[in-house]
């Protein structure tokens, strides 16, 4: 894997959070001990110690690392996810899933919406979850992966894990550590450049111990002790569209079933996370400061808590944009020292993975050609606007009565996105000018769950009079809920194929 006349001989991994860790496990099992990969991470700091929700992709992460999915689960205590679930977004009488998989099957060349828009129309009030696998399997508990051919329903729906991120970070440094990486744990106190190139040289520990290395993964978390506090490769802070700037965390204990999806409430000027482990119940309320105090926002949380409160509450407190330049000189930042988006759509621990995946396949060699860097930052600033704006979309597509949700639902919003939604509102078209990660799937669930009904439908639709779509959608629904049927509950699935040990 080393590439170029002048390779690379070392790497430095600065933190070992879930970034850190997910980093030095990837370029372990790439690189092999080819490179010689160091991680330093302070144990006095700590990490974040959030970041529980995943989406699809993440199965790939692990796939490429070798990782079982059940040996995982154990480890991680985790459970399933099918979507999230989302309550008092839009109204707050709302309530819909943002599912992972499609709608549907299809069952012409018209897509379904346009049908379930054209029989809404004529009076029909089926909500639009009611056509998605996801959601009727994460409506009964149940769960099992995807199966059968492509025709069949039971193929449509996708899945990803929450977990704790804490034993998802250990989990990670068994497996770097087996593949050769080294862990050294302390404080850096200096970050030290050479005069000509501006390259980053080596860390200082507190105890006067130095990581020298060629290349450097700044992984610290929200310091961008390397990236910000070295190298200066500056914020673009995108709080005027996402206004949400704190967190209050606090688990609870399991209640009832394990739920395979996450849900998200909307309060009063933020929203409330609730991520189903098997040991426990991840929840946290992420607010905006300037519309409610710290004390009220934890009153809120704790007036949601479904089981009883395990720990104190943790407080957090970010900025949500993106550091201008993700790679600078011979550093790149990944995790949270490359930038924020609030987790309502569970993308950080995917930004980590896709960072990763892109900085393998542009791994400079010692001569750092500035287009390895060039490149990474144009990909990686396009790949977080485009998350950037379908988060902002559930702030916008509201009405709410709270001065926080108007002020969102009257706030500007990017072109690209204005542009997608006239276009939805007047059609149901659903235009993605760039390659996103969420698909059409994922804006129809949030337009249509949070109100935003366009005006007409493909009139492709009204050309085709053999087509019974009426019947056809009945069909679907029953289907769906007979496919459903099939599927263990989740919790017998889990202790099936999953189940952690006991707690000691
Ligand atoms: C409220 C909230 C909820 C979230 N929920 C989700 C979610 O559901 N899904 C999701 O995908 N993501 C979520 N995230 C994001 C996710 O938590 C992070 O992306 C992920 O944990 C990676 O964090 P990190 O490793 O970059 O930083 P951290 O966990 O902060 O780790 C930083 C590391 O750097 C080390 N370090 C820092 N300074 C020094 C120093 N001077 N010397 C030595 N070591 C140092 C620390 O000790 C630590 O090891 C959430 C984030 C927040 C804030």
């Amino acid at each position: 894997m080393p590439h170029g006349p002048n390779p690379l001989r070392s790497i430095a991994i600065v933190g070992g959070g879930s970034a850190g860790w997910m980093a030095a496990a990837a370029l372990a099992n790439a690189v092999g001990r080819h490179i010689a990969i160091t991680l330093v991470e302070s144990d006095d700091i700590g990490t974040v110690g959030v970041g529980e929700a995943t989406i699809p992709p993440i199965k790939s992460f692990n796939a490429a690392l070798g990782i079982r999915e059940a040996d995982f689960m154990k480890a991680t205590r985790g459970s399933f996810k099918l979507g999230i679930e989302f309550v008092g977004w839009g109204t707050a009488a709302s309530r819909y899933f943002h599912p992972f998989g499609e709608y549907g099957a299809n069952f012409d060349r018209v897509s379904l919406e346009h049908y379930w828009l054209r029989e809404r129309q004529k009076g029909d009030t089926t909500p639009f979850d009611a056509y998605c696998m996801a959601w009727a399997l994460a409506r009964e508990n149940r769960f099992g992966p995807p199966a059968g051919s492509s025709r069949d329903v039971r193929s449509t729906h996708g899945y990803a894990y929450h977990f704790d991120a804490g034993l998802y970070a250990r989990f990670l440094r068994d497996y770097a550590e087996k593949r050769g990486v080294t862990r050294l744990e302390g404080r850096i106190t200096d970050v030290a450049r050479a005069g000509q190139s501006g390259n980053i040289t080596h860390v200082t520990l507190a105890s006067g111990h130095r990581v020298a290395a060629d290349f450097f993964l700044d992984c610290s978390g929200f310091a961008g002790l390397l990236i910000e506090g070295a190298l200066k490769a500056g914020y673009e802070d995108w709080s005027h569209w996402l206004p949400c700037d704190r967190a209050v965390a606090m688990p609870c204990a399991n209640t009832g079933p394990i739920t395979p999806y996450t849900r998200s409430t909307a309060h009063q000027a933020g929203w409330q996370w609730r991520i189903p482990l098997q040991h426990r119940q991840g929840n946290g309320h992420v607010y905006c400061s300037a519309h409610i105090s710290d004390d009220a926002a934890e009153a809120v949380l704790r007036a949601h808590l479904e089981g009883a409160p395990l720990g104190s509450p943790r407080f957090l407190k970010f900025t949500t944009g993106r550091r201008k330049r993700a790679w600078s000189h011979n550093c790149v930042s990944i995790g949270l020292a490359s930038g924020f988006m609030e987790p309502l759509e569970s993308t950080s621990l995917h930004l980590i993975q896709t960072g990763l995946e892109r900085l393998l396949l542009l791994l400079p060699d010692r001569n750092h050609d500035p287009l390895n860097a060039e490149e990474y930052n144009r990909a990686t600033a396009n790949e977080y606007a485009r998350i950037r704006d379908f988060l902002i979309l559930h702030y916008k597509a509201n009405t709410r009565p709270e001065p926080f949700w108007q002020a969102c639902a009257a706030m500007p919003i990017p072109d690209e996105l204005a542009y997608k939604i006239k276009h939805f509102r007047a059609s149901m078209r659903l235009v993605s000018p760039q390659d996103e990660l969420f698909r059409n799937p994922s804006w129809l669930a949030v337009y249509l769950g949070q109100g935003v009904i366009p005006q007409g439908y493909d009139h492709l639709a009204d050309a085709r009079p053999q087509v019974d779509a009426a019947s056809h959608l009945q069909a679907l629904r029953a289907m769906m809920r007979a496919a459903a049927a099939t599927f263990p509950p989740h919790d017998a699935f889990l202790a099936q194929h999953c189940r952690a040990p006991a707690m000691a």
